[in-house]
């Protein structure tokens, strides 16, 4: 046969595969998009199982060849990992995990094996290649075995920690020196505030994640009804966190934390249309009604501005005296918003009848609420209603902006 025979019947053949791939794909689509919910939790199963981690050990294979024959470099291309990202649109550490793999896999064939059968899933794979690069290939041969049946059982972050510990067992001084890599490549980065946002950045050591993942889980549990996300939530956490600094162990919510210092004009305070925003100390600004809420529980902020504004605004003092705020966690017990049962410890002590507007600072006028609905009361326009009953009413948005209407 001529060679211009030969490649056009590999063409033919390659042109049939992808068909055979597409009308796979196909299928599947047609037989999820028509099934019931019940069959749906094997279909995904095989969708990884019998479709995209065998694709992803073929995958491998061919970027093994690929990266030998040094092919990529006749599109233009610098390196293989740039032509991945580039004609495979994968991101910069999502290539190179590829090329790891590919080059690892070579020298581990029961992984090898087991990838294509899909036993063990791509995240599995990747484990076991980072391990091959860092202890070599031939240490992970020696065990590959019980490593692949522990991958079988575990999740791959289970799994990453049973891979960690062969790796320490194999090679203790290369284990402590990737942690000390690690550890030396820790940062945090909080910005200055964009838009009222934010952004934190970093990375943490494995000691210093587990830590504050440790320190983060008392604030973590959703409530009733909770519409926060995961991320939300972990958000919160962490802010609350901040906020307890380090007494995190002391029920009375009156002790000392860590006060928030806000410069404020009379005109905020009194929600005087026209006036200036809050500035916080830390830098960044925020709207009267968080200055208000801020403004509803003393121990949790001081308020500066021109001259003494306590003096000025000629009420009683917002300071919670222990013993009201005593009174008022034995009344209330938790946040008393309907449904809500955060502890006293994540509660302020709200007036009921704002402090800005000469509600005074006595028991028949607080309620403990937590965080996130003293922040649905000030700033999201909830009002919060005490029942003749003795019982709490939480009214939407809507109400409150009727109500004013017609109270103006
Ligand atoms: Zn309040
Ligand atoms: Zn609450």
């Amino acid at each position: 046969m001529a060679a211009a025979e030969v490649s056009s019947a590999r063409g033919r053949q390659f042109e049939a595969a992808v068909e055979k791939l597409r009308a796979g794909v196909q299928a599947m689509t047609a037989w999820v998009g028509g099934a019931e919910a019940e069959g749906l939790g094997e279909a995904l199963i095989q969708i990884r199982e019998a479709g995209i981690d065998p694709l992803e050990a073929v995958f491998a294979s061919g970027v093994r060849r690929f990266d030998k024959s040094g092919e990529y470099k006749a599109d233009g291309a610098l390196s293989l990992t740039a032509w991945l990202r580039w004609k495979c649109k994968l991101s910069g550490g999502a290539a190179m995990e590829r090329v790891e793999i590919a080059r690892q896999l070579e020298k581990l064939p029961q992984t090898q094996a087991a990838f294509a059968s899909g036993d063990v899933g791509y995240q599995h794979v990747a484990v076991l290649a980072r391990a091959a690069e860092h202890v070599g290939a031939t240490a992970v041969r020696k065990e590959e075995g019980a490593l692949l049946q522990a991958a079988q059982t575990m999740d791959p972050s289970q799994f990453t920690t049973v891979a960690k510990n062969f790796e320490h067992r194999v090679d203790a001084a290369g284990a402590l020196a990737e942690a000390n890599h690690a550890y030396q490549r820790r940062y945090f980065h909080i910005s200055e505030p964009v838009d009222g946002l934010v952004r934190l950045d970093g990375m943490l050591d494995a000691e210093g994640g587990a830590t504050l993942r440790t320190a983060l889980q008392p604030f973590m549990h959703p409530v009733k009804d909770d519409d926060r996300s995961y991320g939300q939530r972990c958000a919160e956490a962490l802010v609350e966190l901040g906020r307890h600094g380090g007494s995190g162990s002391k029920r009375d919510g009156a002790g000392p934390r860590p006060q928030l210092i806000i410069r404020a004009s009379l005109d905020t305070l009194a929600g005087i249309k026209g006036a200036p925003a809050g500035e916080l100390e830390g830098g960044g600004t925020v709207p009267a009604e968080t200055v208000q809420r801020y403004a509803c529980d003393s121990a949790i902020s001081r308020i500066t501005g021109q001259g003494e504004l306590e003096h000025e605004l000629n009420h009683a003092a917002r300071t919670l005296p222990a013993s009201t705020r005593r009174a008022l966690e034995a009344r209330d017990r938790h946040c008393v918003f309907p449904g809500c049962t955060r502890p006293l410890n994540w509660c302020d002590g709200h007036h009921m009848v704002w402090w800005t507007r000469g509600g005074e600072t006595t028991l028949p006028n607080l309620a403990l609420l937590c965080r996130p609905h003293h922040r649905m009361v000030h700033e999201e326009g909830w009002v919060l209603e005490r029942t003749k009953d003795a019982n709490w009413k939480a009214k939407p948005p809507f109400h409150r902006i009727s109500a004013n209407a017609r109270s103006a």
